[in-house]
């Protein structure tokens, strides 16, 4: 838990989420500003700045991350049209909120290259 983050607070439970997926390292809620019918955003409960704060130790939550996004794209019937994963990392990649998350985002065509 790192203090003033907001995805920690959402983990905490002290910020209202819609969770979709919860176990001892991860935690899933839906996207407050869905950018597609499915955004569901993916989360480590430890708190890492980004994905580029992982480290050897951290090798296999990232694999629990994505093992946790597939089964939820696969529970919310993306698996045949399939679906976008994307990390944003730091400003340049766009992120603002400051703790590794992992976007499912499904449901519409996607375009290529991104915004
Ligand atoms: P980023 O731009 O850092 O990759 O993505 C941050 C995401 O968090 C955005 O898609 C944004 O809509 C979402 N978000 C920001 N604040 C909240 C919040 O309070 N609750 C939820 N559920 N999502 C949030
Ligand atoms: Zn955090």
């Amino acid at each position: 838990m790192s203090d003033n983050c907001l995805f920690c607070k959402i983990i905490a439970g002290e910020i209202p989420s819609t969770e979709v997926y919860r176990d001892e390292d991860v935690f899933a809620f839906e996207d407050i500003n869905p950018t597609a019918p499915t955004h569901t955003l993916v989360i480590p409960i430890k708190h890492l700045q980004d994905v580029t704060d992982a480290e050897e130790e951290d090798a296999e939550l990232l694999g629990k991350l994505v093992l946790a996004a597939n089964r939820i794209a696969d529970e919310k019937g993306l698996g045949e049209d399939g679906f976008r994963y994307v990390i944003n990392t730091g400003r340049h990649g766009g992120q603002t909120v400051f703790h590794l998350h992992l976007h499912i985002i499904g449901g519409r065509q996607m375009t290529w290259p991104p915004g």
